[in-house]
C-alpha cells in the first residue's frame, strides 16, 4: 500500500508542480502581454429583442499569445485573478472599454465585467473614475458586470463600492443568474439594474418547460422592478422568439453577433443607423 501511496503523491506532485509552473509562466506573460500589446477587447452586441437594435456591447478580453495563439478568458483571468495582475488588467480593460464607448452613438453603453478581486482592492472605484474620465465617457454609459461569486466573502465593502458608483451613474448587472444559490438576495441587498439570465436557461440539456418558466419569473420582476433582462447565449431564431415571448427585453449570443473587433463593432452600428 506504501508503494501505491507513493507512486500516488509523486503523480500528484509532478501534476501539481507542472500546474504551477504553467500559472507562473501565464503570470508573468501576461505582465509582459499588457506591454506588448497582445491584448484587446472585443465587444458583443447586446439588441433590443422589440426593435433589433444595439443598446450596448459586453466588452470582452482576447489574448493573441505568439506561440500558443488565441487564448480563451477562462485560461487567463483566473491565474490573473489569483496572482493580482487582474487589476492591472482590469483597469486597462476598463480603459479601453470606456474609450472604445466614447467613439459610439449616445444611447449605446459599454458592458464590462469585473472580478471580486477588482472590487476588493484599495482604489477601486478611483480606477473606474479614471477610467471614464480619461475617456470622457459619461458613467451613464457604463455598465458593470458582477456575478455572485462577488459577495461570497463582504459584503460591506462591495455595497459601498456599488453605492458610490451607482450615484454617479454606472449601472450594475448581475451576470450568470441562475447558476449560484441565492441570487435573490443580492438583487433585493444591492443597487442592480439588469439581469443576465445565464446560457444554461437558453440551450442545453436543462432547457424545457421549467427553464422556460423561471425566464418567465424572472422577467416578470425584472419588468416590476424596472430592470433589464437579458438573455445570454442565443445561438437560433428559435431561442430569440421563446426569450422574447417569455419576457426577456435584451438579447446576446451568436445569432445576433459574436464578439468583434472595435472597427467591426463601429462598422455594425453605422450600418444599423443607415437604414
Ligand atoms: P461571460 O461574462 O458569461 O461572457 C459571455 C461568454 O459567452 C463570452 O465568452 C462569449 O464569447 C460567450 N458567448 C456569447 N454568445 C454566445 C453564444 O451564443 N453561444 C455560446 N456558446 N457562447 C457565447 P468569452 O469571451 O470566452 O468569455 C468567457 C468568460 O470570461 C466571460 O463569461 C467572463 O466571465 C470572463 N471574461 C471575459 N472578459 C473578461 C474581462 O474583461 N474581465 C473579467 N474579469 N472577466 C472576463
Ligand atoms: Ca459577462
Ligand atoms: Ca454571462
Ligand atoms: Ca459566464
Amino acid at each position: 500500500a506504501k508503494v501505491g501511496g507513493g507512486q500516488t503523491v509523486s503523480f500528484f506532485d509532478a501534476a501539481m508542480t507542472r500546474d504551477l509552473v504553467r500559472r507562473r509562466e501565464i503570470e508573468a506573460e501576461l505582465r509582459a502581454a499588457i506591454q506588448r500589446d497582445e491584448l484587446s477587447i472585443f465587444f458583443q452586441p447586446i439588441v433590443d429583442l422589440e426593435t433589433g437594435r444595439i443598446r450596448a456591447f459586453e466588452a470582452l478580453v482576447r489574448w493573441f499569445h505568439p506561440e500558443k495563439g488565441e487564448l480563451r478568458p477562462d485560461e487567463f483571468i483566473p491565474v490573473a485573478e489569483e496572482t493580482g495582475v487582474i487589476i492591472t488588467l482590469g483597469n486597462w480593460i476598463t480603459s479601453q472599454a470606456a474609450k472604445a464607448c466614447a467613439q459610439w452613438p449616445e444611447d449605446v453603453s459599454v458592458a464590462v465585467n469585473l472580478s471580486p478581486a477588482q472590487i476588493r482592492a484599495p482604489g477601486a472605484a478611483l480606477g473606474i473614475h479614471n477610467a471614464l474620465r480619461e475617456a470622457g465617457l459619461d458613467p451613464s454609459r457604463l455598465e458593470l458586470e458582477v456575478t455572485e461569486s462577488l459577495f461570497l466573502d463582504d459584503d460591506e465593502n462591495t455595497g459601498r463600492f456599488m453605492d458610490e458608483l451607482s450615484a454617479l451613474g454606472v449601472r450594475f448587472a448581475l451576470d450568470d443568474f441562475g447558476t449560484g444559490f441565492s441570487s435573490l438576495g443580492y438583487i433585493n441587498k444591492f443597487p442592480f439594474k439588469k439581469i443576465k439570465v445565464d446560457r444554461s436557461f437558453v440551450s442545453g440539456p436543462n432547457v424545457g418547460r421549467k427553464s422556460e418558466a423561471i425566464i418567465r419569473a424572472v422577467a416578470k420582476m425584472g419588468s416590476t422592478l424596472e430592470m433589464d433582462i437579458v438573455a445570454e447565449g442565443l445561438e437560433t431564431v428559435e431561442q430569440v422568439n421563446a426569450v422574447r415571448d417569455a419576457g426577456c427585453n435584451l438579447g446576446q449570443g451568436y445569432y445576433f453577433s459574436r464578439a468583434v473587433p472595435d472597427y467591426l463593432a463601429v462598422m455594425l452600428l453605422a450600418r444599423e443607423r443607415d437604414e
